[in-house]
């Protein structure tokens, strides 16, 4: 097999950060990615792309640890280059505050972010209700610019890009040698997936240039990110809602809610609402699997399950689908070679 083809399917951030990659350690692919959606309409648009990561219960911490750390250090070397406005990747500092004291007060990942210490009592007066906080910094990916200034490296390597839906990943059998599935929520509808749900969230993107930290409650559900240009404020959590329309009495909850831990919340402008869906599940789907139909088969990667973290870990799990599609490749060249003997 001279020059293998390979389709990866989605194009948020875990599809084209994945196709990346493989652009990357197999340059000697014929490399497509095909989507239905694209930027701006995926649930990676709409996410506020903070590297703060999301527990994953069915992944073990060590391999978690080890896709945010990957991920840290490739966006804080994008973030220290000429390339950091236009990927719309920056340094942010600010405050994680709880109103007890959690029983674990050190996260996985306290010793990856930057600085990582307990808030002083003089930092903490500035949050009345809580009586605990951790002070940080970390990065932040704006994520429209982020998921363009991707597609735009794509296209320099010679990556095909396409816009289509697919129906079955079966179907892609005929003119591809390996799949990856990178489709969000979209696995469930594609593969089945019984154990993917949605997790719908509901973000206001607000313009107030004068907020320059991040706030984060540790209940996670109340958050504060300033980007570039815009600040997200969060947020809901809803398991299996589908819905996509925006919903009113959530948009004033959540502005309330950020008003009381950044008062000045109350003079932002331009108010504008996103809602996406969390492709979540227990753990990342990240494996190899073969499909077969009448002796002819399809080897393909998984990259799906995202769920509240895809930005922090993306680039950890892309470089282990990058991996995991070189396996491919050497077992497709070792079965081509058999079959000439
Ligand atoms: P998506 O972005 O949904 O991309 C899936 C792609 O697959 C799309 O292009 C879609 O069109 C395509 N597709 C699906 N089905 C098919 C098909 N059948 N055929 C062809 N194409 C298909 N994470 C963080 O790390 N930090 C945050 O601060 C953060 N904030 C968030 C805030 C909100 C409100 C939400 C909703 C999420 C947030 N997240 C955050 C989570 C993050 O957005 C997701 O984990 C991540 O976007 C998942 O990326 P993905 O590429 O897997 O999915």
């Amino acid at each position: 097999m001279a020059t293998p083809k390979v389709a990866v399917v989605g194009a948020g951030v875990v599809g084209l950060s994945t196709a990346l990659c493989i652009a990357e350690t197999c340059p000697s692919c014929s490399l497509t990615v095909l989507s239905d959606q694209f930027s701006p309409n995926t649930t990676s648009d709409v996410a506020a792309g903070m590297l703060i990561p999301h527990t994953y219960p069915g992944t073990p911490i060590r391999v978690q640890k080890q896709w945010f750390k990957e991920t840290f250090a490739y966006l804080f070397a994008i973030s220290n280059s000429a390339e950091a406005s236009e990927a719309g990747i920056h340094l942010i500092s600010g405050w994680q505050v709880f109103k007890n004291t959690p029983k674990k007060e050190l996260p996985f990942w306290s010793d990856i972010v930057l600085g990582f210490r307990p808030m002083s009592k003089a930092e903490l007066q500035k949050f009345p209700q809580h009586q605990f906080g951790q002070a940080f910094t970390t990065l932040k990916c704006d994520c429209p610019p982020y998921l363009l200034w991707l597609e735009k490296r794509l296209k320099a390597t010679g990556v095909q890009i396409c816009t289509r839906k697919v129906a079955d990943l079966w179907e892609l059998h005929s003119e591809y040698n390996i799949v990856v599935n990178c489709a969000g929520i979209g696995a469930q509808q594609l593969v089945g997936d019984k154990k993917l749900f949605p997790v719908r969230g509901q973000v206001l993107k607000v313009h107030a240039p004068w907020v320059k930290n991040f706030i984060r409650d540790g209940d996670g559900l109340t958050y504060i990110y300033p980007g570039i240009h815009r600040v997200t404020l969060g947020g809901t959590r809803e398991e299996e809602n589908w819905s996509l329309s925006p919903d009113p009495g959530t948009t004033k909850d959540i502005f309330d809610r950020c008003c009381s831990l950044e008062p000045s919340l109350r003079g932002a402008q331009d108010i504008k609402v996103k809602v996406g869906l969390r492709p979540s599940r227990q753990g990342v789907r990240l494996e190899r699997e073969v499909l077969s139909q009448g002796g002819v088969k399809l080897p393909v990667v998984h990259n799906y399950g995202h769920g509240a973290g895809g930005f922090s870990v993306h680039r950890g799990t892309a470089k282990e689908a990058a991996r995991l599609v070189g396996e491919c490749i050497a077992a497709l060249q070792g079965s081509s070679s058999r079959a000439k003997l």
